[in-house]
Order: structure tokens, then C-alpha cells, then sequence
């Protein structure tokens, strides 16, 4: 049989097993070895040079002309001492992905002569016209200038592709007039703000706190199939998820994939791409194997936030490409299957100080203690308050398939927070009117020591079904999917949490004001925000049906499609937030808005368009040759006289499969019709609703369901697009 699919299973037999792959002896020894350093640039950099960098980076502090040209050349000679030619800035787009336009620092003088240079100002900022990039209208097309600007807060780092080596220098891309057209603008916006409002909040504790940072530790979920069954299927090429495929007689059930032994050819793939990720600096740290077949997960040890996002999407570009020389494919999307476990990006936050304690870990005194309490029960105010919102942070088209499906969180927020802190607020709050001391044995039970042992117990299993976890020392976001960019949620994370401290820390001050004590005072306040936010709070077992209504009951919010969990952005209470903070004015949340919108229409256009393709020109062809062959098989029997027993069961499929046919071409015709119809509606927000409800929703499990039916009954040499055992369980 000539197909694709059978070329490909045909090279599954003489694979070569990434021999290729240097081992080595330490990671140490090639960490970072490809990143801009503080101890790279010190080789490099006047002290002068030196001084005004790290002003930048540790403070912020402009850097003036005659330092950035000093500083652009310190790093042309770093760049160029490892074979760099070209350079980049390197920025994320709203497309999700990220972006490069690769100059050289090749150039012709006045005279003739060529030379390489690279400029304060080439290193500063760029006009990359990257006209194209979403802006949800924030750029008329004849003002398409877009700018990037340099962030000094990640350091430059060395792309090698192949033989090429691109110095990328990490940039914000904004527009003429200042509005952001990427991801990380209003990441490093939210940052600040929760600086500004953290630090008073932690200074009622410690005066010597100056700054308070957020950092991020991201797990990525993925699968790895071969490259060639990949490729033979154009729902995994164009979408990155299988529109059709009925579910393989095993799945995940025997639970042995989990925790398993990773199988060579992924192992090597692994250790491949680990090794890029240490030269620029990406501190994975596990590997192993997930629930669902051909599942994997990886985990650095956690960053400062802006740095996290900015590995993590590194990260993600790294393993695309080093799969390909592996002959796999990785498979980012938040369902590639169904019927098996969709992938998630847990991230785990938390808040740091510059004197180096963890703000979300329980301390060893009871100021310590106070300090947790603090800033714990401020975030679960915060995500009470702004559910719908992170609700939001979390929505796209991919994600849609994975939240409430067999195994990930619903798109309800709630927080788990364990049996033992559950206690604690209990005790708290049912003291209301007694006044609290400094010495409170309630603080005093917060001791590190006995705390943490009782913390991870109560997280070692229950709370897998939660979209948001206290795990000991940080919080767990789950419903992050595996293909976004962890900047969007960590945005509003940081924002919802800013807002939140700002509030508590004037209400700490007016009990002051009424004459309590300090402490008292913060008491008071965390008891007020207790009573206000514990409906968000649930211990128990978020897939289940009690708990949908029992939040239905609570009046928390369940929107499960994107559409209109995206509304949560503009509400009136968003916009000021946002606003108050300086995040995102009016327009870029509007502009962001229209283009998520715009990304949902375009993902579920073309969902719908592939299936129609395959079914006309991969299915149906398949099963009408089959059904030719029984037709042939069953006049042939006829025409030797033999009667309707002798060929019942041929009549029996044909009519099964003669049904299926009908079933599908009808069925693709329907949703042309609905696509339509959709096409002619002129509010991005109606539209995206109308291709949710009328075209997702109508058709794609019921022209999935005779899909798959017709996979089981045609003869399978004739069936061209590879099988979910094929793609999951041959390695
Ligand atoms: P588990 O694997 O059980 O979820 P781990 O302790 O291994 O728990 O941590 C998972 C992730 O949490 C890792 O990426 C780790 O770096 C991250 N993490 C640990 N501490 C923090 C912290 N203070 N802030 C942010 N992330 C953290
Ligand atoms: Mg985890």
C-alpha cells in the first residue's frame, strides 16, 4: 500500500536512535554558556560599562548613548568571540510565538571598507515593520510602525540553528505611540505594580525590605510522536490536535506509561534538548514520563517571572526544533487526542524579597508567620475577587478541549489550600471581635518546622483536580494550557494580586488609624478578607458534578467556552484595575480583546476547514473503495447463485458503512452552510460565539463520531491517516 502512513510505519523498523547526541560529563560546565551573563559581561565591559548595565538591570536606570554604544560593542566582541554574525531582537508577539528579524553586523563605510559594527542604538531599540504582527487596531496600517526596545532585565543570548549563530537580544515591542503589541510589556507593567504595592505590605513586617519580586516555576506537558505519522496527518500539521481518531484499544487505563521508563528514542531526544537549553541558561531540572501515552512533562527550577516566561517560550522553540532531528514531532497543543490526558503548563508563583525570603512560605516566628498569612490569604482575596479574569488569563481555543475533560480542572476557579491551613483560617475567622496579639498561638502553629511536614501531606494527592493549589511555599496555577505563552496569566496574576495588597495595606492603616495596634491591626484586616473571599476556597473533588453545583450554588463562575470567558477583560472592574495600575489602558485591553477573538474564529476556521478537507479527500475516498470491494464481493456471490445468507454479513457492513458515508458528507455540507453563516456576522465577539455554538459545538463530535466509526470498519490497508496506536504507542 502507498501511502504515507504506510511509508512511515515502514521506517519505524531501521530508526536510528539519536547516537548523535554528545553526553556530558557535568551540566555546570556548559550552563549559561551561551548568555550574556554579569560574569561574561565583566570580561567584556569597562567598569564604567559594567556599572551602568547592571544599573539597568537591578534597578532599572536609563542607560545613556555613550554607554550603550560602549556596552553594544562589549557585546559584539562577546558575540563575535563565539562565531556570531548576526543579531536579533528578539520579542513576543500576540500571535503567542515569538519573533526575530536577523541583521548582520556586517556594513559598508562611506570609503568602501566593510567592517562589523553594532551600535548603542542598534542594541536599544529597532524598527523591525513588523506590520503584520495582530494589533488589534492599535496600528493603522499607515502608522505600522512598531518599535522594539531593548529589556535588560533578560539577558542577551546566542541562537545556534545549524551552523548559525544569531545573538538575540530580548525586546519589548510596543507601538509609535507607546501602546504595548506584545506579551511582555505588560508583564514587566504588572511586575512593577506589584512591586509598588508589595513592598509597604512587607515593609509592616520587615523595614528592610526594598523590592519584591514574583517568580515563576513552569512544568511543561507535551507528547512526542514520530515525525513521519505526524506528518502523514494533516489535522496534527495544520492544528496541532487530531480532529478525527477513534481511541486505540488500550488508552491510559493500565496507568503504566506514568512514571515509566523513558523509551530510548524520547530519552535521547530529552538529553538533546536539555543540552541547548543549559547553554542559554534554562535550568531544567525533571524529566519524566505523564499519565497519557507518548506524555512527557519537564520542569526547570524557578526564575524571576520575565525571566521564566522568557525560557519557557525558548524552551518551546528549542524542543520544536530539535524533535525534527530526532525524526519526532512535538505535540504542544493543549488535546492532541482525545479520550486520553490534554497537556497543562502548571505554573507554580510565588512572591520573593530582595532580602531572600519567600513571602508565600510559612516562617519560623510568629512575625515570620503574621508576614505568611499576610500575603496568603491576599491571594486567595485576590482570586476571589477576580475569578473571572484569571478565568480569561487561561482561554483559547486549545485550552477549550483540555478544561473539564477527563483529567484537567474545570473552568471553575477555586483554591485548594489544604485540610491544615483550611484550620487555620477556620480559627481565625471565628474569633471575629476578640482581638488578636502579637503572641498568638495560631501564629505560633505556623512554625516552619511542624508546618511544612503537614503542608505536604495534605498535598501529596487530593488536589490534582484543582485549578489553583497552595503547595507549601508557592501557589500552583493548573489550568494554564501547554501551548500558551505564561506571560498572559502571570499578567494578571501579578495584577489581581497588586490591586489586592493596595486595598489591604489602606485597611491595615485605617484600624491603625482607629487606634489598634500594628499587629492587631493586620489581624483584623486578614479576618475581614477571610469572611469576604472563603466561598472560593474547596477541598474537594473538582471534577465532580457536586462540585459544578455546588459552585453554581457559591454563585462562582463556570464559563467553559473562550468566547465569553474573555468578556471578563472589559468589565468595568477590569478596565480600572488594569488602568489604576498602568498595565493596560482602555485601548490595549480592547485591541487584545478583539485579537484573542480573532485567534479563536481563525483556530476553530480552520479546525472546521481541515476536517471537511480530509473527509472529502482522505475518508470518504477510503471508504468508498471499501465499499466498492463488498459491493463487487457480494454481486459476485449473487451471480454464482448463492443467496442472501451466504453473504448477510457483507451486506450487514456495507449498509454500516454506506450509512457512515452518508453520515459525513451530509454532515460536511451542514458546516460548510454554518461556517457561512458565521462568516457574514460583523462583531468579532458574535462571530467567535457563532463558530463556538453553531460550528464547534453542531459538528465536530458528530462528524468525529462516524469518522471514527468508518476507521473501525474499513479494511485497514486502505485507511490513510495514521492511528492513534500507531502515534501513541510505537516509539
Ligand atoms: P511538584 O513537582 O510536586 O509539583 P516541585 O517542588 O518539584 O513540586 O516544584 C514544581 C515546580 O515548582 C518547579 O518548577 C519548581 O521550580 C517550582 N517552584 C518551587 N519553589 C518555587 C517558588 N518559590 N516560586 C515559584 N516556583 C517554585
Ligand atoms: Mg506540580
Amino acid at each position: 500500500m502507498n501511502s504515507l502512513r504506510y511509508n512511515a510505519l515502514g521506517n519505524l523498523g531501521n530508526l536510528q536512535i539519536g547516537k548523535e547526541v554528545q553526553g556530558i560529563a557535568r551540566i555546570s560546565a556548559i550552563f549559561a554558556e551561551n548568555v550574556f551573563t554579569a560574569q561574561s559581561a565583566r570580561t567584556v565591559l569597562s567598569d564604567e560599562a559594567y556599572k551602568s548595565l547592571m544599573g539597568s538591570i537591578e534597578g532599572g536606570k536609563r542607560i545613556d548613548r555613550a554607554m550603550g554604544d560602549q556596552i553594544a560593542a562589549g557585546l559584539r566582541a562577546w558575540a563575535e568571540s563565539k562565531g556570531v554574525t548576526h543579531y536579533t531582537h528578539w520579542f513576543q508577539p500576540l500571535t503567542g510565538t515569538t519573533a526575530e528579524k536577523h541583521d548582520s553586523f556586517f556594513t559598508i563605510k562611506s570609503d568602501g571598507t566593510a567592517i562589523e559594527q553594532f551600535d548603542g542604538d542598534a542594541l536599544i531599540q529597532q524598527e523591525p515593520d513588523a506590520s503584520s504582527f495582530p494589533s488589534g487596531g492599535l496600528r493603522a496600517t499607515f502608522e505600522a510602525r512598531g518599535y522594539t526596545a531593548w529589556d535588560p532585565s533578560s539577558p542577551a543570548f546566542i541562537l545556534e540553528v545549524g551552523h548559525g549563530r544569531t545573538l538575540c537580544i530580548p525586546t519589548i515591542f510596543v507601538s509609535y505611540t507607546g501602546e504595548s503589541l506584545d506579551t511582555k510589556t505588560p508583564l514587566l507593567r504588572s511586575l512593577e505594580a506589584l512591586n509598588k504595592a508589595a513592598v509597604p505590605v512587607a515593609q509592616l513586617f520587615d523595614r528592610n525590605v526594598d523590592k519584591v519580586s514574583a517568580t515563576l516555576g513552569w512544568e511543561q506537558e507535551y507528547f512526542i510522536i514520530d515525525a513521519g505519522l505526524a506528518m502523514a496527518r494533516p489535522d496534527l500539521v495544520m492544528t496541532g490536535r487530531t480532529v478525527f481518531g477513534h481511541s486505540s484499544a488500550k488508552g491510559q487505563q493500565l496507568e503504566d506509561h506514568y512514571f515509566g521508563s523513558i523509551p530510548e528514542r524520547v530519552y535521547a531526544f530529552m538529553r538533546d534538548f536539555e543540552n541547548e537549553s543549559y547553554k542559554l541558561g534554562i535550568p531544567l531540572r525533571t524529566r519524566h514520563n505523564e499519565v497519557a501515552p507518548a506524555q512527557f512533562e519537564c520542569a526547570p527550577i524557578y526564575e524571576e517571572v520575565n525571566l521564566a516566561v522568557d525560557h519557557n517560550t525558548l524552551l518551546m522553540d528549542i524542543m520544536a526544533r530539535v524533535a525534527k532531528r530526532h525524526g519526532l514531532a512535538v505535540l504542544l497543543h493543549e488535546k492532541p487526542f482525545a479520550g486520553v490526558n490534554g497537556s497543562g503548563k502548571h505554573n507554580n508563583w510565588s512572591l520573593q524579597t530582595d532580602t531572600g525570603v519567600n513571602l508565600l512560605a510559612p516562617g519560623r516566628t510568629p512575625k515570620t508567620n503574621l508576614m505568611f498569612l499576610t500575603f496568603f490569604v491576599n491571594v486567595i482575596k485576590a482570586v476571589h475577587d477576580y475569578a473571572g479574569l484569571l478565568r480569561a488569563s487561561i482561554a483559547s481555543a486549545g485550552n477549550d478541549h483540555r478544561l473539564g475533560a477527563n483529567e484537567a480542572p474545570p473552568a471553575i476557579i477555586s483554591i485548594f489550600i489544604g485540610r491544615f491551613l483550611t484550620e487555620v483560617l477556620q480559627e481565625i475567622k471565628e474569633r471575629v471581635g476578640d482581638h488578636f496579639t502579637e503572641q498568638d498561638e495560631i501564629l505560633l502553629k505556623l512554625d516552619i518546622h511542624k508546618t511544612i511536614p503537614e503542608l505536604l501531606l495534605d498535598n501529596t494527592d487530593r488536589n490534582r483536580t484543582s485549578p489553583f493549589a497552595f503547595t507549601g511555599n508557592k501557589f500552583e496555577f493548573r489550568a494554564v494550557g501547554s501551548h500558551a505563552n505564561c506571560a498572559t496569566p502571570m499578567t494578571v496574576l501579578n495584577a489581581i494580586m497588586a490591586k489586592t495588597l493596595e486595598e489591604f495595606k489602606a485597611a491595615v492603616d485605617s484600624y491603625m488609624e482607629k487606634g489598634e495596634k500594628k499587629e492587631v491591626a493586620i489581624m483584623e484586616a486578614i479576618k475581614d478578607y477571610i469572611v469576604a473571599s472563603e466561598k472560593v476556597l474547596f477541598e474537594g473533588d473538582g471534577y465532580s458534578q457536586e462540585w459544578h453545583d455546588e459552585a453554581a450554588r457559591r454563585g462562582l463562575p463556570n464559563v467553559p467556552n473562550t468566547p465569553m470567558a474573555l468578556d471578563s477583560y472589559l468589565t468595568e472592574k477590569s478596565k480600572k484595575m488594569f488602568s489604576d495600575l498602568g498595565i493596560y489602558n482602555h485601548a490595549e485591553l480592547e485591541a487584545r480583546h478583539e485579537i484573542m477573538l480573532e485567534a479563536y474564529i481563525k483556530k476553530v476556521q480552520i479546525e472546521s476547514r481541515i476536517m471537511g478537507e480530509m473527509c472529502t479527500s482522505h475518508i470518504l475516498p477510503s471508504a468508498i473503495r471499501y465499499q466498492n470491494l463488498l459491493v463487487d464481493n457480494i454481486r459476485g456471490l449473487r451471480e454464482m447463485g448463492l443467496l442472501g445468507d451466504a453473504f448477510s454479513n457483507q451486506m450487514q457492513i456495507l449498509q454500516k458503512i454506506s450509512l457512515h458515508i452518508a453520515e459525513v458528507s451530509a454532515g460536511v455540507e451542514r458546516m460548510i452552510q454554518a461556517r457561512i453563516t458565521c462568516n457574514a456576522i460583523e462583531g468579532t465577539r458574535d462571530k467567535a460565539i457563532a463558530y463556538c455554538e453553531q460550528v464547534k459545538e453542531v459538528f465536530f463530535d458528530k462528524i468525529r463520531y462516524h469518522v471514527d466509526k468508518l476507521e473501525l470498519l474499513v479494511d485497514d490497508q486502505l485507511w490513510v491517516l495514521p492511528k492513534y496506536r500507531e502515534m501513541l504507542f510505537i516509539r
